[in-house]
């Protein structure tokens, strides 16, 4: 495997002292088993304590994620990038190698967004990345792999690198809507309050009235659960509805005229074969019809007589 697929930098991370820093690699092991990742490994002795690191995790989960986004994954199209490595890397295999460049290329634009604030972003609580390195950092480690990934997606017109996220994304989605859903249940469709007004000296009080037989009733506003439009909204906007996921009576019933069309299909296949019968049988009376027919020329008088006139 040619060198030139080998990372020029690398972010490091001693085991020993959890120092993290970027260097150049110090010893540089081929990984073959890793192939579909990153065919090299990379170490160096700790700028602190001595000891070897090894790659960041989160580096290379990072270098994973963009080798999914620009790699080929079939195994001829591995292959195929294995030959023209030696000396004439695809387009492909140049945009993965881009993979610092691109990284350190995007960390401006993803700053604006994601300035690196360690656990200063909901998403930092399950985050791996070392707070100290990311401190260093001036963007959000995690956020520029998303930016890589929408990058990648865009340049090569392929949107199912972007799968993962947008699967993701739809999935706390539909937590949330199940949420909203559990708190209506939970506090009623409508909410009833008893309907109010400002009486003398700005006393609020209570709109009452007594029926005929002296007792007293309150009167109350009757309103949707304030948070039923907005989960209606979400689920026609979202296109999850059951129509949407083809799950109505409706789809069923077409899904049965689409079978009745079928069998119509077979009736007619059926008929074909009677109609073929029915050519045969016609063009065996056509035969006799025919038989019929030159017999009754011959004795027609007319043609007789023509015949006879033209010496035929
Ligand atoms: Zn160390």
């Amino acid at each position: 495997m040619a060198e030139e697929t080998q990372l020029k930098t690398v972010v490091f991370r001693c085991k020993a002292c959890k120092h993290v820093f970027e260097a150049t690699p110090g010893r540089v092991e081929a990984a073959p088993e890793d192939d579909d990742v990153h065919p090299w490994r990379y170490f160096r002795s700790c700028s602190q304590c001595g000891e070897e690191a090894t790659q960041a995790h989160w580096a290379r989960a990072a270098m994973k994620a963009w080798r999914k986004c620009t790699g080929p994954r079939t195994p001829e199209g591995k292959a195929k990038v294995r030959e023209n490595l030696i000396g004439h890397p695809t387009p492909e295999e140049a945009l993965r190698t881009r993979f610092n460049g691109m990284k350190h290329g995007l960390n401006a634009k993803v700053a604006t967004y994601f300035p690196a604030k360690p656990d200063g972003y909901a998403f930092c609580a399950t985050c791996n990345v070392d707070r100290i390195w990311c401190s260093e950092q001036p963007c959000c480690e995690k956020q520029t792999v998303n930016f890589m990934k929408h990058r990648a997606a865009f340049e090569q017109k392929n949107p199912k690198h972007l799968m993962g996220i947008y699967a993701d994304f739809h999935a706390a989605l539909m937590s949330t809507l199940s949420e909203c859903l559990r708190q209506i249940i939970g506090d009623g469709v409508t909410l009833r309050t008893p309907k109010t007004y400002i009486g003398e000296n700005d006393k609020v009080l209570i709109v009452k009235y007594y029926d005929q037989d002296g007792y007293e009733h309150v009167v109350h506003d009757v309103m949707a659960h304030p948070l039923f439009k907005p989960v209606s909204e979400l689920i026609t906007r979202m296109g999850i509805s059951l129509s949407d996921l083809a799950m109505t009576p409706k789809q069923g019933e077409d899904e049965a005229a689409t079978l009745g069309k079928l069998a119509q299909d077979g009736a007619a296949q059926e008929s074909l074969a009677e109609f073929e019968e029915r050519k045969v049988k016609a063009l065996e009376d056509l035969s006799a019809m025919m038989a019929r027919a030159n017999a009754a020329k011959a004795q027609d008088p007319v043609l007789i007589e023509y015949q006879q006139q033209n010496g035929g």
